[in-house]
């Protein structure tokens, strides 16, 4: 049977050191805040706020929580970020995504100083990840990589392949895979002969959005699959992009859905909150 990559103790883990770390930098006058803004009261994204402003309590890490109507003028959240971007007690800002129609997320992500960028979605945090430069990283690939590591997963030299491009997962994976060594192939909805190419994967990252959409067949014999994905199957069960119980019997080491990549995300916010007080400095 495969090894099963536990994102819940890695994640415990690496909140463990963080919270080390945060008090000893009390100790010498130095504490660390994110602010949290809301547009709206998606259910969703009231749970993933909730969960964010719970691991700051957590590690030590102040909160501020700004909880605006679904009905903001794009000016007025523009106006908040001017604000928080100009306040030396806010080391990091997070915009919880999506937000309402009538709102440009572009326009609003490229109003976050990049200094504050804790989520990584700026173009210059992009931008810097491209050219190996110091910036923060998109949390959800930036734990992939850490799960990866803290299982004693080797990645220079092997084959990686990603399902999925998008700007948040697929593209950051890519450049976070090369700058470890990896040689990397992105796969997208017109990749040609799919399976072909996920069956060179030594290491297999998934992030289509499709449930269960991952099969055996897409993977090579002793591959690592980092599955995530997360959707709500038919019973209220969560579940994956990968169909875990058909192919984790071919696989080396797998995510499992839930407790895989999903509690480290939050971890990686939490880690690139504390960065910023050392990437700013
Ligand atoms: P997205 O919808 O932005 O991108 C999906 C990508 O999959 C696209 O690039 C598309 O080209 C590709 N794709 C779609 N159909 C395909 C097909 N048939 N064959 C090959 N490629 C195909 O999604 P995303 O934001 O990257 O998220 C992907 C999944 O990961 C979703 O289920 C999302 O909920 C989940 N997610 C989880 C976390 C977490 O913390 N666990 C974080 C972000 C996203």
């Amino acid at each position: 049977m495969p090894k099963i990559i536990d994102g819940k103790t890695i994640s415990a883990q690496i909140k463990e050191e963080l919270k080390e770390k945060v008090a000893a930098m009390k100790k010498g006058g130095t504490s660390v805040c994110l602010a949290v803004i809301q547009v709206g009261n998606d259910p969703a994204s009231s749970v993933y706020v909730n969960n964010k402003k719970k691991a700051c309590a957590y590690v030590g890490i102040d909160s501020l929580s700004y909880e605006l109507p679904e009905n903001t003028a794009q000016e007025e959240l523009l106006q908040l970020i001017g604000e928080l971007n100009d306040r030396k007690d806010v080391n990091g800002i997070l915009v919880q995504l999506p937000l309402p129609g009538h709102i440009d997320e572009d326009a609003v992500i490229r109003s976050i100083d990049p200094k504050k960028d804790v989520d990584g979605f700026h173009p210059q945090s992009v931008g810097a990840l491209c050219i190996g430069q110091k910036g923060f990283v998109s949390c959800t690939p930036a734990g992939i990589i850490q799960l990866l590591k803290r299982s004693g997963i080797e990645i220079a030299g092997k084959e990686c392949v990603i399902i999925g491009r998008s700007n948040i997962v697929g593209k950051p994976m890519a450049l976070l895979l090369l700058k470890e060594n990896g040689t990397v192939t992105v796969c997208h909805s017109k990749t040609k002969d799919l399976k072909e190419i996920t069956r060179r994967a030594d290491i297999l990252v998934v992030a289509i959005g499709k449930p269960k959409m991952i099969t055996r067949e897409y993977v090579k014999a002793g591959a690592v699959v980092i599955d995530v994905g997360i959707h709500r199957n038919e019973n209220n069960k969560l579940c994956g992009d990968v169909d875990y119980d058909d192919v984790a019997p071919v696989c080396s080491a797998i995510t499992p859905v839930p407790g895989g990549v999903g509690p480290m995300t939050i971890a990686m916010l939490m880690n690139n909150c504390v960065e910023s007080i050392t990437l700013n400095s």
